[in-house]
């Protein structure tokens, strides 16, 4: 098992926003989490990467416990993370920021920056390896956030909405990212709240509502379980039959 969470719970106050979550990962699983804005899933993700410490509950890594380390200690153990926004250093190039993610195996600069170009080329970011990173669009920033977290070499990659922000076209080229990470044999854990985008990765899912797990399953049985179609895909639907009839020139 590379990743576990037990029982994780998040309180603010008096509010649960993460409800006794657990979950296990092995070696080149991808977990999606999906919910609508407020449900939990960013608070559940930042209690795995360490951003936020569970109230109660574990985050077992590689075998160790981990739940109260920091990101850094997490990091030197084998997760990566990337932010929903963001967190480029502007003024450097694009190929500095991936060095960053890749001293932390390697003290070696020339290491590093062979590093780095591996990555940037699987991203797609060689072309602009030298260009300053404040320069980049909304994809290029997404890509170049994901470049950095791999160069840390981790057995586990977090994404938290990589893909928002991006149109349906920028999506699809970033899905097919996705899957060409996991094919190098990658764990991931991703959240979205588009679910199309965790239907067409994931091999189990959570479903995230107002704080609790209210489904966790394959795509195929969370999108079957009348919980999820009534909390999160009950809108949609009802939402696109409305469309759809509107439309219909019977
Ligand atoms: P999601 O990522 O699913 O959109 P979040 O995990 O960001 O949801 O937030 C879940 C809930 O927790 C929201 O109601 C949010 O307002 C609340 N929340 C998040 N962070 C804090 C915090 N630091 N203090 C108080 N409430 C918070
Ligand atoms: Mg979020």
């Amino acid at each position: 098992m590379l990743l576990e969470a037990i029982n994780v719970t998040k309180t603010f106050g008096a509010l649960t926003v993460v409800n006794a979550v657990s979950v296990s990962l092995n070696k080149g699983d991808i977990l999606g989490l999906i919910g609508p804005n407020g449900a939990g899933k960013s608070t559940f993700f930042n209690c795995l990467t360490g951003d936020l410490l569970p109230t109660s509950g574990q985050v077992i890594l590689n075998g160790e416990d981990v739940s109260v380390m920091t990101p850094e200690e997490r990091a030197v153990r084998g997760l990566a993370r990337s932010f929903q926004v963001p967190q480029t250093f502007e003024t450097m190039s694009v190929l500095e920021n991936v060095m960053i993610g890749a001293f932390l195996r390697t003290s070696d600069t020339a290491k590093a920056r062979r590093r780095a170009y591996e990555i940037l080329d699987l991203v797609g970011l060689v072309d602009v390896s030298s260009a300053v990173a404040g320069s980049l669009g909304t994809p290029g920033r997404k890509r170049l956030e994901i470049a950095r977290a791999l160069a840390t070499d981790p057995d586990i990659l977090l994404l938290d909405e990589a893909m928002a922000g991006l149109t349906a076209t920028e999506v699809r080229h970033a899905i097919e990212l996705v899957r060409k990470i996991h094919q190098t044999g990658m764990t991931l854990v991703i959240v979205e709240h588009i679910m199309e985008v965790i239907i067409s990765l994931a091999q189990q899912v959570i479903v995230f509502h107002q704080g609790h797990q209210i489904a966790h399953g394959t795509p195929q049985e969370v999108t079957r379980d009348p919980a999820v179609v009534s909390a999160y895909l009950g809108k949609r639907a009802a939402a696109n039959a409305a469309r759809g009839f509107a439309g219909d020139p019977a």
